[in-house]
Parts: structure tokens; C-alpha cells; sequence
């Protein structure tokens, strides 16, 4: 007998494509049909057959405080009486924009929209803006939401003026998008040689988390800094999964390099569709309608969203041990997951930094794309089903991170690492 979600998904194909609003929710990658969630508290999901999962996508990052946090949700609720959009300036903004700057020292301005995409395009023409210049250098596995220019990963081979990898992106979108190695900065150093006149900026995820979880190696995200510094670039970073999560000013504080911008999303709107850019205020003030960077919004800066990001911000910087706290867990979590691997006598590999990693199915340690793409995604598909037939519930794809959150205590990451041992010995 079919079961709820797989009647909804039949129903779904039928109207919306591949059955998702975002293609990371099909399960096509591990050969499987998604399940449909009904609800969620703490760090369980609940799926429309009332099977409960131990969850660790966390929404792809924002549920850092777990799933159905009071205070948020109350916030929320409050927020919705008093009206869920106005279209008109509101105190919830000026209290979220004071929040992020004081939170994040690099961002001294900042504006609101309404997903990480639309942050990551909005700031990249901000960079462009006040440089006067095109070009822009990205790294092969990085992944800045779907805005034209960006939509250019690795196909097009590591020193070539990008390709698009999608349907319906003019090529004269990516002209301008060159394509570098993540944790290679000789290849970034190769593009300034040639063209760093012609370069607005370098965009990167201070640890890249969307082809599995990449640490920058010492001294990576420095050389960005100081490769931007010699020739009048600017630096981007895309926070929008580190932003609040390895610590409460981001990478950039958890590494100690200073960004001229950064784009937020996820943890920033507590599960609400928001996202943000700022950084330095002679930048930002080149933004419409204080300089002629154009950029709006009808719903940017909602007041239900700003209600639920404030809230939750607000509980992040107020216990400044629960960075502490996860942090740890990470560090316990991946570390026995490399234990367990290592017993089980397997080559694989696991990266982690904080309460983001990732177990790679391939002996090559992974320090960039090339690296990554030696992962076994039919052992991952494997590992994912088993996993899910056994309720617990990881993105279903190699190429996504493992999230953490403060929900998870060490009896229900004990039991996990059981599961995986159990998995691990049985291939
Ligand atoms: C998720 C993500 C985005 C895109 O954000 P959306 O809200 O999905 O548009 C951009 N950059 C990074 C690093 C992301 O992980």
C-alpha cells in the first residue's frame, strides 16, 4: 500500500516540477521519492505517516535552536496580529538591521530581502557598483544561490571564463564569472595576474558547505584578503549558512578575516524566507534610494519574519555558550564518526568544522570540487536510505552538509553513530 507521502508526491508531480519547490527536496540523487513533513519539535521531523526522524538538515541550517522554539514562535504569533505585511517602514527593521551590525563589526549597513539568492545578486551588484568594474572570481563547488551570473560551478574547468551550468542562462551572464579552485589561491592569483584591473570582486563561502563541507586550508581565506587588497577588489562573503553558526559574528569571526561584505540568509530569519547584505557604510550607501545601486523588494524586511529572525538572534547572542556548546557537539560528533570509520577499516573521509561536516565516500582527502566529485554517490545513496529507513533523516546528497543544532543531545548523536557503525559494517 502507497504510503501518504507517496500519494502526495504522486499528486505533486502533476503540478509542480520534479513534485519540490526546491530541487535539493527530491531524493532523485539517492534513487527515492521525498517523504512529505507534517511537523517538526526539537530535533525530530514528523512525516505525514507519523514516522518521526531524527533530523539533520535543520531546514538546510536556519533550525539552529531546534524546531518549534516557544520564544520564536511566539514572537511570531505576536507579530501576525499586528499585521503581516505593511509595505512600510517598521521599528522590527531598525532593531534587525542594529542587531546584525553590532553582531557582525564589518557590517556597518545593511538591508534586508527575502532569500539568500537575492542577497547574494543584490551584493555583487553593490560590489560591481562601486568599483566600476564586471568581473567577478568564484570558486568551482561554491554555491550563491541561483542568480544568473553565479550559476557557473566547476563544469567549465578551473581557469576558463564560466560556462553556465543551466538551461536559460545567456551566456553574456557568466562572461563576467571566472571560476577558481576552492583552497587554491595560485588559481585566484592567475586570474588577478590576467585581468585584476577588470575585477569587482571575489566571492566565497568562508567554508564551503554546498559540495559537502570544506574547510578553508590556513592561510586560504587570507590570501583572498590580501589578493582583493592589492588590486582594489572588493571581498564577499557568503555567510549564508556559516552566518550565526560556527559562531555569532560568522566565519569571519571564528577565522578572523574581515569581509567588505557579507551576505546572510538562513539562521538570519529563525525559518522565515529572509536574507541580507551590508558590510562597509561607503559601500552600502550606494544602494537605492541613498546611491544608484538599485535594489527593492515589496516584501523585504517583513514584519512576521523580522519577528521570528530577531527572536531567535536575540536567544543566539544572549548565550554566548550555546556557540560553545555546539561547537563541542561537533567536535564529538564528527570526531567518533572518523573513529567509527577508521574501525570499520573504510578509507572514507569526514570534514567538519563546528556543527557542520560531512562523511565522503572516497579515500582522496577533500579540500576543494575536483576532490569531492571522487565521492561514491551510490554508496552515499546506500548509507542515505538505510539511514532514512531507520529514521534518521540527512540531506539526499553527498554534496550537502550534515547540520547540526542545539537540539540534538549526545544520547540521540550516540545512537546515530551506532546506526552509521551498523552501516559501515554491514558494506
Ligand atoms: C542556501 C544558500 C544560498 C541561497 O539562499 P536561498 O535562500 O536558498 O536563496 C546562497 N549561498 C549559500 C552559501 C547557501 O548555502
Amino acid at each position: 500500500m502507497a504510503t501518504k507521502s507517496q500519494e502526495l508526491y504522486q499528486e505533486a508531480v502533476k503540478v509542480i516540477p520534479g513534485g519540490v519547490n526546491s530541487p535539493v527536496r527530491a531524493f532523485g540523487s539517492i534513487g527515492g521519492k521525498p517523504r512529505f513533513i507534517k511537523s517538526a519539535k526539537g530535533a525530530y521531523l514528523y512525516d505525514e505517516d507519523d514516522n518521526c526522524y531524527l533530523d539533520f538538515v535543520g531546514s538546510w541550517g536556519p533550525m539552529i535552536l531546534g524546531y518549534g522554539h516557544e520564544t520564536v514562535l511566539n514572537c511570531v504569533q505576536e507579530a501576525c496580529r499586528r499585521g503581516l505585511s505593511f509595505g512600510a517602514a517598521t521599528a522590527a527593521e531598525v532593531d534587525m538591521a542594529k542587531l546584525v551590525c553590532e553582531l557582525i563589526p564589518s557590517v556597518e549597513m545593511v538591508r534586508m530581502v527575502n532569500s539568500g539568492t537575492e542577497a547574494v545578486m543584490s551584493a555583487i551588484r553593490a560590489a560591481r557598483g562601486f568599483t566600476g568594474r564586471d568581473k567577478i572570481i568564484k570558486f568551482a563547488g561554491c554555491y550563491h544561490g541561483h542568480c544568473d551570473s553565479l550559476l557557473v560551478q566547476a563544469g567549465s574547468g578551473v581557469m576558463t571564463a564560466g560556462v553556465p551550468d543551466s538551461l536559460g542562462v545567456p551566456g553574456n551572464c557568466t562572461r563576467d564569472t571566472l571560476s577558481a579552485r576552492y583552497n587554491d589561491l595560485q588559481t585566484v592569483k592567475a586570474h588577478f595576474e590576467r585581468c585584476g584591473e577588470e575585477i569587482a570582486a571575489v566571492i566565497v563561502e568562508p567554508v564551503a558547505a554546498n559540495m559537502g563541507v570544506v574547510p578553508p586550508i590556513p592561510g586560504f581565506l587570507e590570501g583572498l584578503r590580501n589578493l582583493c587588497d592589492s588590486y582594489g577588489a572588493l571581498l564577499i562573503f557568503d555567510e549564508v549558512i556559516t552566518g550565526f553558526r560556527l559562531a555569532i559574528d560568522g566565519a569571519q569571526g571564528y577565522y578572523g578575516i574581515t569581509p567588505d561584505l557579507t551576505v546572510l540568509g538562513k539562521i538570519i530569519g529563525g525559518g522565515m524566507p529572509v536574507g541580507a547584505y551590508g558590510g562597509r557604510r561607503e559601500i552600502m550607501e550606494l544602494v537605492a534610494p541613498c546611491g544608484g545601486v538599485y535594489q527593492a523588494g515589496t516584501l523585504s524586511g517583513n514584519p512576521v519574519a523580522m519577528a521570528a529572525g530577531i527572536a531567535q538572534l536575540t536567544i543566539l547572542k544572549e548565550h554566548p555558550q550555546y556557540y560553545r556548546d555546539l561547537n563541542e557537539k561537533g567536535d564529538w560528533f564528527f570526531e567518533r564518526l572518523k573513529e567509527c570509520v577508521k574501525n570499520s577499516g573504510k578509507p572514507w573521509q569526514v570534514n567538519h568544522v563546528g556543527s557542520l561536516g560531512s562523511l565522503y565516500f572516497t579515500e582522496q582527502k577533500v579540500v576543494d570540487y575536483e576532490s569531492a566529485k571522487t565521492a561514491d554517490t551510490k554508496v552515499f545513496a546506500d548509507y542515505c536510505n538505510y539511514m532514512l529507513a531507520q529514521r534518521f533523516y540527512f540531506a539526499p546528497s553527498q554534496f550537502e552538509a550534515i547540520f547540526l543544532s542545539l537540539a540534538h543531545t549526545e544520547e540521540m548523536l550516540r545512537k546515530t553513530l551506532e546506526r552509521i557503525t551498523i552501516f559501515l559494517q554491514k558494506i
